[in-house]
């Protein structure tokens, strides 16, 4: 049976040739997803070296046996990394164990954090988004283990881990779709009402907008009048063959067009779009 990785890693080839204009990040992300896959195939070989056998909350992790995990990952993404990311892991590198503890422990207690800037663009964004990446692997095998939770489609941030949504989903559900998110870190996805604006909870159609490119019309970027957030969705109704966090990094025409009309994004994705 194919993982999940697999399956990121083989959609992230086949959009690469399909959409060239994202190209470089698809191929890039690839490159992330096999080192995740490397570090998930270690935490499932030996899951009591990193969490403590009570089971699957999300304290059940032991910080203290990241340091050495984390500076293996740091330094083989800074080998793959474009020039300004792989400079921030070398200074990430220079730091010691209780530096690299204290933000991993942080960021997995604060769970996903918002930000819209390019990774790299500030030392303490590379930082966080270094971590991110790391943590993603740990926080989706808890996630994977956890018994499933009930969502009333009222919940903005992820009901398992508190992380913010990277992009929503419309599954097909009888003639229409039903809509959910999906996490930044844990990967959980959670039903989620059609109008509502994920940052700020608006509720009203009118402030409300989406717009579509033809260049992927399986994608649409949701945008909110009052926040001027945006986040994407993928429509699985129009392409069942889609991978929500995959297709994401292709449907770069749409960021251009939300930050061209001033709006920000709920959260960056993996290769800092
Ligand atoms: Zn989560
Ligand atoms: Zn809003």
């Amino acid at each position: 049976m194919k993982s999940t990785w697999d399956t990121r890693i083989r959609r992230a080839t086949e959009l690469s040739s399909a959409y060239p204009f994202a190209a470089e990040g698809l191929r890039f992300y690839a490159q992330i997803a096999m080192l995740q896959q490397q570090l998930y195939s270690q935490i499932e070989a030996a899951p009591a070296q990193f969490f403590s056998l009570d089971g699957s909350s999300w304290n059940a992790l032991n910080p203290s046996a990241l340091p050495p995990k984390f500076s293996n990952f740091v330094r083989n993404l800074g080998k793959i990394a474009p020039a300004a990311l792989a400079q921030r892991t070398d200074e990430l590198l220079r730091k010691d164990s209780a530096f690299w503890l204290r933000l991993l422990d942080q960021y997995w207690h604060s769970a996903a954090t918002t930000a819209d800037e390019p990774d790299g663009s500030t030392r303490g964004a590379a930082e966080q988004h270094l971590a991110w990446l790391f943590l993603q692997p740990f926080a989706e095998f808890l996630a994977a283990r956890h018994e499933q939770i009930q969502s009333d489609g009222n919940a903005r941030r992820c009901p398992f881990c508190g992380g913010a949504p990277i992009v929503g989903v419309l599954r097909p559900e009888g003639d229409g779709a039903k809509k959910s998110l999906i996490c930044t870190l844990c990967a959980h996805e959670w039903a989620f009402r059609r109008i509502y604006c994920p940052a700020c909870g608006e509720e009203r159609e009118s402030h409300m907008g989406f717009y579509s490119a033809s260049e992927i019309p399986h994608m649409r970027v949701d945008v909110c009048e009052t926040c001027h957030t945006y986040m994407k969705s993928v429509d699985l109704t129009k392409m069942g063959l889609a991978v929500p966090v995959v297709d994401e990094l292709a449907a770069l025409p749409l960021d251009l067009w939300a930050r061209q009309n001033g709006y920000h994004k709920l959260h960056i994705n993996i290769v800092g779009a």
